[in-house]
């Protein structure tokens, strides 16, 4: 698809038909196209390139390194991940509400960002998979929030979404629980690839809510690999980051203290 006719459609689809903000609920005067009040989008915690970002996983360090501690340390399987926001604030409030208090709307609010972030990105796939959830805790939560962000995303770049590609087998630790080795231990098995076919010879790109350590999309990125995929992707709507308040200031990923 040409990209103004790709970013016409982007635009149509999204504009908006409510007139609320969708976090704090004010009427809005002039609509835009994430139907959030100026005052909510000004103060979401975008990641931007001015903070430092990790080209590999999109972590914020908050120094000039290129990578990521973990990125530098770890094999990667996954090309390139990113994130419009920081887990922290309103998004991640926005992200525990879509999670554990069924607010849905959620999902397709952060598709839409997800969709901006893959343009803004220069991100290319093929096709879009959700990264899964174990079939017990989908249906005791009534629904897969990833899915929910992957579908709105898919329907504005025009992408396939395809949700029965590859499933997650089994039931794992939450991974921000677990020291490095359980971490990896954790994970092992524990995603497989039900249909090669559809993957084989495909950029595939992940999505999920939030990237802590990228372990998840990375076990995900290994079994597509593995069914011949071409390469791994993946945005999710946060990312945790490194920066950890200290009474001086900040320290970043090497734990140096910043003013
Ligand atoms: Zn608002
Ligand atoms: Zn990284």
């Amino acid at each position: 698809m040409h990209f103004n006719e790709l970013k016409e459609r982007f635009l149509k689809t999204i504009f908006p038909e409510d007139i609320i903000c969708l976090i704090c609920g004010t009427e809005l005067k002039v609509q835009n196209r994430f139907r959030l009040c100026s005052e909510c989008l000004d103060s979401l915690p975008y990641i931007t390139d001015d903070i430092g970002v990790c080209l590999r996983c999109g972590k914020p360090i908050y120094d000039e390194a290129h990578y990521c501690l973990e990125c530098q340390n770890v094999k990667r399987y996954f090309l390139r991940v990113n994130s419009p926001f920081i887990y922290k604030g309103i998004a991640a409030k926005l992200t525990d509400d879509l999670k554990f208090y069924n607010k849905r709307y959620i999902g397709g609010l952060f598709g839409e960002f997800v969709a901006t972030e893959y343009l803004r990105r220069g991100y290319n796939a093929d096709i879009l998979l959700p990264v899964p959830m174990f079939k017990k805790n989908k249906s005791d939560r009534g629904f897969n929030q990833s899915e929910l962000i992957a579908g709105r995303a898919a329907e504005l770049l025009g992408i396939e979404m395809l949700t029965d590609v590859l499933v997650k087998t089994r039931e794992t630790k939450h991974q921000m629980s677990l020291g490095g080795f359980e971490r990896h231990k954790n994970l092992i098995d524990a995603f497989a690839v039900t249909l090669p076919d559809k993957v084989k010879g495909k950029t595939v790109l992940l999505i999920d809510d939030v990237i802590t350590t990228g372990a998840t999309i990375d076990e995900c990125a290994k079994v597509l690999l593995k069914a011949k995929a071409v390469a791994v992707l993946g945005l999710t709507a946060c990312s945790t980051e490194y920066k950890l308040q200290t009474e001086k200031g900040f320290k970043n990923q090497y734990g140096i203290i910043k003013e």
